[in-house]
């Protein structure tokens, strides 16, 4: 199915100071991203995943802290927007890190966004987000969870402050059985990291038992998340291997990518799940309805 993305599509523009902002991957040439709104219910993220790209543009980024008036904000940015379009929660935080388990700010959005009539895809590495299933069941939203293995001894280590893959998987299992639409982002895949064939076809296996889409991503190094992951990995990164440059963005080299994204579209799609990728100048390899999970959003409510 094509993804309308053309900038000419009409649509209402948040004004100045909304916290509800129109989707702006950095204007990268690779996004191939439907229109879409972008609501972060906090600010900075405390899963501090080593690979994450925040710190390069958020102070303190590991340090989560909740939204000032967040609430009134929303309901009042909403009033403004057009609904039709999905919003994304969220692009630079997790919005089920552990902070939500005392605050319930994303529940409480949700619960806006819900009764307003508007539509989400939510992404998140917690199964905290089983907390809101009744909620996510009544409304048009669809889920996507993040993972990076099996493995929780790599999870461990590069989101430390995440839950470890088996709850997610438990996550993933839950939301299905609740009938809330469910895909996975693969994301980050790094050579040398989370990329051993018969890894990932043991995840695939899993996951084909609850997930109906697949979009994987591979990293794209930024300055300060590399010295992180140098820092834990050592040699099992090259540098030579992110010698391709988009924008002001690294990216693995193109035959790696088309290698390793070509040979995971086969096995995702054998198992029966749709496929995507992100931001990987490869859209051939698409044969879901959006690569952001946007197009398992219901059409109605249940
Ligand atoms: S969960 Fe996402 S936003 Fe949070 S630290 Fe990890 S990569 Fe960054």
């Amino acid at each position: 199915m094509p993804v309308d993305s053309s900038p000419s599509r009409e649509y209402k523009k948040p004004p100045e100071g909304s916290l509800i902002k129109l989707f702006d991957p950095w204007k990268s040439p690779f996004c191939t991203c439907p229109l879409k709104y972008s609501l972060n219910p906090y600010t900075g993220c405390a899963h501090r995943c080593l690979y994450c790209y925040i710190t390069s543009y958020i102070p303190d980024a590991f340090r989560a802290r909740p939204k000032v008036r967040l609430l009134s904000r929303v309901e009042r940015d909403l009033a403004k927007i057009d609904l039709q379009l999905p919003i994304a929660i969220s692009n630079s935080t997790d919005p089920y890190q552990p902070l939500e388990r005392v605050r319930g700010d994303t529940g409480a959005v949700l619960r806006l966004i819900g009764s307003a009539g508007g539509k989400v895809i939510v992404t998140t590495k917690s199964d905290l987000i089983l907390r809101d299933l009744d909620l996510l069941s009544s409304m048009r939203a669809a889920v996507m969870i993040t993972i990076t293995g099996l493995s929780a001894e790599l999870s461990r280590k590069m989101e430390p402050g995440a839950p470890l893959p088996e709850r997610r998987l438990r996550a993933l299992c839950e939301l299905r059985g609740a009938r809330v639409p469910v895909g996975v982002r693969l994301d980050p895949l790094i050579p040398g990291v989370n990329t051993d064939r018969e890894g990932l076809l043991r995840l695939l296996d899993r996951l084909a038992k609850y997930s109906l889409h697949v979009t994987a991503s591979t990293y794209k190094p930024r300055a300060d998340n590399w010295k992180r992951m140098k820092a834990a990995f050592g040699d099992r990164l090259r540098d030579r291997d992110y010698s391709e440059r988009v924008g002001r963005t690294r990216y693995l080299r193109r035959q790696m990518r088309e290698e390793l994204l070509s040979w995971l579209k086969e096995e995702v799609e054998k198992r029966g799940m749709t496929y995507a990728t992100c931001r990987e100048g490869l859209p051939e390899l698409q044969s879901a309805g959006s690569c952001d999970g946007t197009h398992l959003i219901p059409l109605d409510k249940h």
